[in-house]
């Protein structure tokens, strides 16, 4: 059994039955009979399945908040508008989207012109989606929802610190009506979903770099594809033309929401020296405001603690300065903190804190920013405040993240129609868009031959003839002159 624990009060609060990694083969076998019904089905009948189940999630918020909220201690307001607001778009927009998404393409070949040539977007079969405890709603459907519209069976394993939200996952896929076992909820450790790898068809992982890798090669050992969206250690860069007050309100919330544990949560922090100290003095002013319970909850696990107290400690004994904060308080919660004097030899900068801790450090011209910004083995999210939007914007272009937001932080997950996801270990395949859809899908080209001849000049027998017809064909189609005239620029030949 799992005991699930409320982070907030430290009491059990439930116990889940879990699946042994023995019982999964079972589980799959049922998820791909299921299958085999639901790929028929078109993409407009799936989409009802999600406008219903966006309906019940409306009608069940109480609900689905309270349930979120006893497992991860996060405020009610982070549940509502980070997870069920969240839920509730994603499922709209895949609904009323995915038929554009996955309808067969036609592309008309530049050279084969007697091919018509389709693009067919076939599911995987049985989709693993595993996920862990800081969003356990947003990142499970985040995933489910276009694993099954796209026409998979699908098997949730949620993290084992919260296995409530995973259950409510099914329970509102079968209370709308949807086929059994086309959804499955597993609950258990990491064996569970090791053993989800050894037999789903795709995974979408959602975790730690240290457990992103180690599915990874397990994949590789069947070569199934996998979704890997892992941690960050995003950096927030504040020119000296920024708007003071707007930055160090993103600073405070994009650092400290879900009390810091957000895989893309502002990290660490680089301003410019002329707007430095007032910077500073705003961020703590910030910090000091925020309510217990309200705005900042506990840690939800107590290794997240334990890391916490780690990277502070590690930091101070370096010669980090605290502003605010900086020590663990009752149960799981830890004050809201802020550093300054850090640098890059501090685990605080370099390592993933997942935690209510906002370190600050003094550049002095936009390249060192950029330079420390980059300095990192992540790479998921990245902001950048200045009045000057054009160069935020070359600025972005030089950043090595996979999203990027210019006055603003955070913000670009709920963008469903751009894709989100990591570069360097932050992760592998995106979320959101057509990107997100179709990576739960293997493209099938399918070519038919238009006009019927009995042989194509190419097939058995060769003759001298055809070989020097082919040849002839070659250098008409690709001599220079002609590419000179036709092509683009950047084929001329060099001079
Ligand atoms: P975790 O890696 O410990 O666990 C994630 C999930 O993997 C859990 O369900 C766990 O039971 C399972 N698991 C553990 N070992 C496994 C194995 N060997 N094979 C298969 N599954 C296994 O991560 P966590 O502590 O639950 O989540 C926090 C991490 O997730 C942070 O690093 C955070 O940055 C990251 N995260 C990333 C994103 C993103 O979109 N990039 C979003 C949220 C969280």
């Amino acid at each position: 059994m799992l005991k699930v624990v409320n982070p907030t009060t430290g009491q059990q609060i439930a116990e889940v039955p879990i699946t042994p990694p023995q019982a999964v083969p079972e589980a799959v076998r049922r998820a791909r009979a299921a299958f085999q019904h639901w790929k028929k089905l078109s993409v407009a009948q799936r989409a009802r399945y999600l406008y219903a189940a966006r309906d019940w999630i409306v009608d069940h918020q109480d609900e689905i908040i309270e349930t979120i909220c006893a497992e991860t201690g996060k405020p009610r307001t982070e549940a509502l508008v980070a997870e069920v607001f969240y839920c509730c778009d994603l499922l709209g927009f895949y609904a009323k989207n995915s038929e554009r998404y996955l309808r067969d393409e036609i592309r008309s070949p530049h050279l084969l012109k007697t091919k018509r040539v389709f693009v067919i977007y076939q599911p995987l079969g049985v989709v693993g989606v595993i996920s862990p405890w800081n969003y356990p709603f947003t990142l499970a459907m985040g995933d489910v929802v276009p694993a099954l519209i796209a026409g998979n069976a699908v098997i949730l394993k949620p993290s084992e610190y919260t296995p409530l939200t995973g259950l409510l996952v099914e329970r509102i896929f079968r209370e709308v009506g949807l086929t059994e076992n086309v959804l499955q909820t597993l609950c258990g450790y990491g064996d569970t979903g090791a053993a989800l790898v050894d037999h789903c068809d795709g995974i979408a992982f959602t975790g730690s770099v240290a457990t992103g890798k180690k599915v990874a090669e397990r994949a590789a050992q069947r070569l199934i594809p996998v979704l890997l969206e892992l941690g960050g250690k995003d950096p927030m860069i504040v020119l000296k033309d920024a708007d003071i007050e707007r930055a160090a309100n993103a600073c405070v919330w994009g650092a400290l929401t879900n009390t810091g544990q957000t895989c893309m949560s502002v990290e660490r922090v680089y301003v410019e020296a002329p707007i430095y100290d007032e910077f500073v003095k705003r961020v703590v002013e910030k910090v000091k405001e925020l309510r217990t319970g309200v705005e900042i909850g506990p840690l939800t696990t107590p290794r997240q603690l334990e890391i916490v107290e780690r990277h502070v400690r590690d930091a101070v004994e370096k010669g980090a300065q605290i502003l605010i904060g900086g020590k663990r308080r009752e149960g799981l919660f830890f004050e809201p903190t802020v550093l300054v004097n850090v640098d890059h030899s501090m685990q605080i900068m370099r390592e993933e804190t997942f935690g209510p801790v906002i370190p600050i450090m003094r550049v002095n011209s936009i390249e060192e920013a950029l330079q420390l910004a980059n300095d990192s083995i992540y790479g998921l999210s990245a902001s950048v405040f200045t009045k000057d939007k054009r160069l935020g914007m070359q600025l972005a272009r030089h950043i090595e993240s996979g999203n990027v937001c210019v006055n603003d932080c955070i913000t670009n997950f709920a963008i469903l129609e751009a894709p989100y996801g990591g570069v360097k270990q932050s992760g592998l395949g995106r979320r959101h868009g057509e990107w997100g859809l179709r990576q739960f899908t293997w493209p099938q080209t399918v070519v038919v031959d238009r006009f019927g001849l009995k042989r194509e000049v190419f097939w058995y027998p060769y003759s001298e003839k055809v070989t020097r017809w082919i040849a002839r064909g070659i250098r008409w189609l690709y001599r220079r002159g002609l590419r000179e005239r036709f092509s683009h620029p950047h084929s001329r030949p060099l001079t």
